[in-house]
């Protein structure tokens, strides 16, 4: 079986593994613990990763807070954020086609007394920055944009937005969950972000570990914002309780290896999405449409529509040979409000499903779209 959903989720790498090992067994540790050699060990080793990650994002190390993954990253942050500077406004700014993580903690937020613009996007899932400046108001505290759409791959042009932000003085976060190893990312050239969330599970690390990127000021202090959980005032007070040692050593593993490897494994991506689009169309003709842009994007997610097939259906028929899915691993069972956005009829959307890759694919494996 090939598995070609790896925007869901992908495959601890070897390494990783090998790197963690140790975390689960005789190094126990608790990193915050002091003077004993296994907590002295366990505080070095998440040191080490936190400089792994900060190294991959071009940031500094005391800027990547630890989480349980993106949701939690984007939830503390959004709702950090509402909370610390409510008395400096309750307006944020997101878009049609976030991940339910951001989509719910606004309407939620809705329901405290938050007003929320969900901006609209273009064909591709991508925001217009004219109309972001123009929902820019006095009482906006926050604007949320995702960096790469996790359905279509499509990369919102980050630079502007963040040029955008930095210039009106307003906090600016981005789900970058998906780009984070396919897409080179240097934050120092983005100053306007101020706050950024990622997965370690959807770039070979394990599941159930995250960043949440916090840029410091020029006196070196990180931008203040509630904390998600109260506790013992790990994280510097931002995200208390005991540090996952063993999860954060994989993310750290992770993102060393991604780093090494970035601009090959962005190369193998692209020559990979290329060949199985080719495979699709000499196959499937004139069935197909893609729904996704072929320019600015993720590489390695395809968004493909089989007219007249019933993606539940291609799915679950394709499923001793290919793992991919109809969307989004976390809404799979609604129809897709990323493709409704980008003003597919619920007939495309019914009919669509989504392949992602990854650079661990060799190209003579997906000979076997030849043999469905
Ligand atoms: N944002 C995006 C864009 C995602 O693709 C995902 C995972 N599907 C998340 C946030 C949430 O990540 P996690 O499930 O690891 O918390």
């Amino acid at each position: 079986m090939l598995y070609l959903d790896n925007s869901a989720t992908t495959q601890i790498l070897p390494e990783v593994r090998t790197a963690m090992l140790p975390y689960l067994m005789e190094e126990f540790g608790n990193p915050s613990s002091k003077y004993y050699l296994a907590a002295e060990n366990a505080k070095k080793a998440v040191n080490e990763a936190r400089m792994s990650i900060a190294s991959l994002l071009g940031c500094a190390d005391k800027e990547i807070i630890f989480t349980s993954g993106s949701t939690e990253s984007n939830n503390m942050i959004i709702k950090g954020i509402a909370d610390y500077y409510s008395d400096q406004g309750n307006h944020i700014i997101t878009t049609k086609v976030e991940h339910p993580s951001v989509l719910e903690t606004c309407k939620f937020l809705e329901t405290k007394g938050f007003d929320v613009t969900y901006l609209d996007v273009d064909s591709f899932g991508r925001i217009d920055l004219k109309e972001l400046s123009a929902s820019i108001s006095d009482s906006t505290i926050l604007v949320s944009i995702i960096w790469g759409n996790n359905e279509l791959g499509s990369l919102n042009n980050m630079k502007e937005i963040s040029d955008l932000c930095l210039e009106r003085k307003i906090f600016l976060h981005t789900d970058a969950t998906q780009v984070i190893s396919k897409v080179a990312i240097d934050l120092t050239e983005f100053p306007g972000i101020n706050f950024l969330s990622c997965s370690a599970h959807k770039f070979h690390g394990p599941k159930g570990i995250g960043a949440a990127f916090i840029r410091k000021d020029r006196y070196d202090i990180l931008a203040k914002i509630t904390p998600l959980m109260h506790g013992g005032g790990q994280e510097e007070g931002y995200r208390s309780g005991t540090l996952a040692v063993h999860n954060i050593v994989g993310m750290g593993k992770a993102s060393e290896i991604s780093h090494i490897n970035l601009s090959n494994n962005i190369k193998k991506l692209c020559v990979l999405e290329e060949h199985i689009a080719t495979l699709l169309n000499d196959k499937f003709k004139d069935m197909l449409i893609f729904n996704h842009d072929n320019e600015h994007k993720i590489p390695g997610i395809l968004s493909v529509q089989f007219k007249g097939i019933n993606n539940e259906i291609l799915v679950k028929k394709l499923s001793p040979f290919i793992a991919a899915s109809t969307g989004s691993a976390c809404s799979s069972s609604k129809p897709s409000h990323v493709l409704d956005a980008i003003g597919l009829s619920i007939e495309q959307v019914r009919n669509t499903i989504r392949f992602s890759l990854s650079p661990t694919i060799e190209k003579e494996d997906l000979n076997i779209f030849n043999e469905l």
